[in-house]
């Protein structure tokens, strides 16, 4: 025990199962790459400014969930609570467009948010995204659902449904918008509620109380009041997806807590996580770049959440092949022997066969123990009477079966085996 634990809201990841984050992220990033996305890396705090305008101001992310400061130098910064801000931010203070439109990037790290912790919810968590920035072209919107499909489909998830909606653009959405708030100013709502629809009508409908839901049965809805580039764009978005081969569900509730989107918004939700079921989400955001001060980029994106895509995974009882696992165990008894097995060690493992070592000069039954323990297959074990007669003892630890082999084909004896 130490005196110090991690603060609210954040957890560590250890081994062994740490590894099936890694193996999560990995398998999310494989198909992006595989269509032609390629790495970026922004730093995980940012000017407060970019997710101020970025995100919105009128989003809970900005109004209560970020973790600000001024620096010493007197910046005002923030963590990251999402990475669609940063990474626009960054293709634009590279001029990649001069290269060549659609940009097609993706991102991996750790993102922060002061939300109320519980189960899927965390103040620090792991998205992986991908962006395409610069197209407006309905089948890259396609092009992004499907490859979160793939990677959930890869690691083996079923249990899930896409959910799908168009949020109209700069056309459209303005005159909804009003119709939807004389609708809503009729309701009876609580202070709060009446407040948002003033800032973000939309976000009413997103409202999980039975109370507000059952006032939005006739609500007027964005997907039947679309202009009709909208509509001809989001009809051939479905028929695409359709094509494809990927089951989607209509929400023509679904907003998402973000101001940027427009047209298509997408979500993928799972069925094994109670109330923080979104494992991912995404859509269009074609004024984002003119409102980081940009030329007008019109681009589409989205965020799987890593740690609750491994809960959904645990929810569905589907294990990650993630450590690999030890083939060979060393145990040395004595100085000669020590030197000789550390030597074989590192040879094994440049040969690519996972090896570990009994280190901290252990006795022969603290040492056989930790063998025992390290799920390794073989153990060798080499003693001063070995040395002396070239050879070597090489036991399988799931028999106990034990043979005494010469010490210098112990390579090709151990490649042989584990073939
Ligand atoms: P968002 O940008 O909010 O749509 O987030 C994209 C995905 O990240 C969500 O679908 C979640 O899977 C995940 N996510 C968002 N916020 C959190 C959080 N506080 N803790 C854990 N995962 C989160």
């Amino acid at each position: 025990m130490s005196t110090y634990e991690t603060v609210k809201g954040t957890f560590d990841l250890l081994p062994p199962q740490a590894e099936r984050i890694v193996a999560v992220r990995e398998a999310m990033a494989a198909p992006l790459r595989r269509a032609g996305y390629g790495y970026v890396e922004t730093p995980t705090f940012e000017a407060t400014a970019l997710f101020k305008r970025g995100v919105g101001e009128s989003t809970d992310i900005v109004t209560k969930e970020m973790f600000s400061w001024t620096t010493q130098g007197g910046d005002e910064v923030t963590l990251r609570p999402e990475g669609t801000a940063s990474t626009l931010r960054a293709v634009l203070q590279a001029n990649m467009p001069r290269a060549g439109l659609p940009i097609k990037v993706y991102y991996s790290g750790s993102y922060y948010r002061y939300e109320k912790p519980q189960k899927g919810r965390y103040r620090h968590f792991s998205q992986v995204g991908g962006e395409a920035i610069g197209a407006e072209d309905p089948a890259l919107d396609v092009e992004l659902i499907v490859l979160a499909d793939d990677a959930f489909k890869d690691l083996g998830l079923r249990n899930y449904r896409i959910l799908l909606n168009s949020l109209g653009d700069k056309e459209c959405r303005p005159v909804y918008r009003a119709k939807l708030q004389e609708f809503l100013r009729g309701l009876d709502l609580d202070e709060e509620t009446r407040a948002r629809i003033e800032i973000n009508p939309l976000r009413v409908l997103d409202d999980k109380r039975d109370s507000v839901q059952k006032q939005l049965v006739d609500a007027p809805l964005m997907i039947d009041n679309l202009c009709d580039t909208c509509r001809a764009y989001h009809e051939e978005v479905r028929t695409l997806l359709t094509e494809a081969g990927v089951a989607f569900v209509d929400d023509p509730k679904l907003v998402r807590g973000l101001d940027y989107y427009t047209r298509t918004t997408f979500e993928f939700v799972h069925d094994g996580l109670g109330s923080q079921s979104a494992i991912g989400g995404g859509g269009r955001y074609d004024g984002l770049s003119e409102e980081l001060g940009g030329p007008s980029l019109p681009s589409v994106g989205w965020a799987l959440g890593v740690d609750r895509t491994a809960l959904a995974l645990e929810a569905e009882g589907v294990e990650l092949s993630g450590v690999e696992p030890l083939s060979v165990f060393a145990v040395p008894l004595g100085d000669e022997a020590r030197r000789r097995l550390f030597d074989l060690v590192t040879t094994l493992r440049r040969t690519n066969i996972a090896a570990d070592f009994a280190y901290g000069n252990k006795g022969i039954k603290a040492a056989m123990k930790a063998a025992d323990r390290s799920g390794a297959r073989y153990a060798l074990v080499l003693g001063e009477r070995d040395i002396a007669e070239n050879v070597i003892q090489i036991k399988e630890l799931a028999t106990g079966e034990q043979e005494s082999v010469p010490l210098a084909d112990i390579l090709t004896i151990i490649q042989e085996k584990l073939k």
